[in-house]
């Protein structure tokens, strides 16, 4: 490339020109596919896994052209400067969960409100645009932050109370037998398997089929000697009410190889999230489907929402 320097800065002008426009092109692209929720039909729990599973996109990208996405939905008359490069993607990415982060704890924006903060906005950097967040909400040091420091590492930063402070120090005190220098890493991971042997769906089944199993083996050698009953789950089932409760036996068998959500997509993605993991009945309880293993599969929240209201088996 044989240019001057003044072409080259030209150049470069005009393909920076060229960026914004497509930046504001495929933001508008993604409010569609959003809106018509074609990540759950492809296989994605959310739309955030179809931008970067799908686009390839990485989770920062992502997130900003999510966030960006989100605030000219709701504002767009801030569409044109993405394009003109006075609201940076970042910004305005930061203004849009900066204003989510707020709805949550209870101090909503109203729309002239959240007009004025992107207008204030326009044209700062990043860094000016989080002093001007502290300034409105004082409180914002409390929030929580991640981010990759390595492949398999994060850098994870909160505040927390000086009472829970205490607590946690109490129970790494109370480990001490286990490992006497306990880091809170290490306490945060025996807290985190004790909720997940009581919240995961799946590690509760696993436990049920093996309490189940036992019990078989064990009334199995008490009638050892006697005539083998012809099928006695058959008759049992007769007996109890039909009800949309699925017995604790039953949950056990459905095939469970820990990989999530079993949707797939007519491309043959399957989903594999474990948000919100929970048995669904293919064939529909109120239309007469069993709560037996070959009517029962998992289904991620998402999936199991958008299947109740919209997908018929
Ligand atoms: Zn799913």
């Amino acid at each position: 490339m044989k240019l001057s320097n003044d072409e080259l800065i030209l150049e470069a002008e005009k393909e920076i020109r060229l960026e914004r426009e497509s930046t504001l092109k495929i933001i508008k692209l993604f409010q569609e596919i959003s809106a018509r929720k074609i990540y759950l039909e492809r296989g994605y729990p959310s739309f955030y896994e179809m931008v970067t599973k799908h686009f390839g996109y990485c989770a920062g990208s992502a997130m900003r052209r999510i966030n960006a996405m989100k605030l000219v939905r709701e504002m767009p008359q801030f569409e044109e400067k993405i394009e003109t490069g006075e609201l940076s993607l970042s910004v305005a990415a930061d203004v849009q969960s900066f204003l989510y982060q707020e709805a949550k704890i209870e101090r909503p924006y109203s729309i002239n409100a959240k007009i004025e903060l992107v207008e204030t906005c326009l044209g700062k950097s990043r860094r000016e645009v989080e002093q001007e967040f502290a300034r409105r909400n004082p409180e914002r040091e409390k929030r929580e932050s991640q981010h990759a420091i390595s492949n398999d590492r994060l850098r994870v930063s909160f505040s927390i109370s000086k009472e829970l402070n205490d607590k946690l120090n109490y129970l790494k005190d109370l480990l001490g037998h286990v490992d006497p220098s306990m880091t809170t890493e290490a306490l945060l991971e025996r807290l985190a398997e004790l909720g997940l042997n009581k919240y995961d769906p799946q590690r509760v089944a696993n436990r049920s089929q093996k309490r189940g199993e036992k019990k078989a083996k064990s009334q199995k050698s008490r009638e050892n000697g006697k005539a083998r009953e012809t099928n006695p789950s058959s008759t049992s089932a007769a007996e109890v009410k039909r009800t949309r409760y699925i017995p604790a036996m039953e949950k056990a068998v459905i095939p469970d190889d820990g990989k999530g959500c079993t949707f797939v997509s007519e491309t043959g993605r399957r989903c594999g999230s474990h948000r919100f993991l929970q048995r669904d009945h293919i064939r529909p309880f109120s239309r007469g489907g069993s709560n037996t293993a070959d009517n029962l599969r998992w289904l991620c929240g998402e999936h199991n929402r958008a299947r109740s209201c919209n997908w018929s088996h």
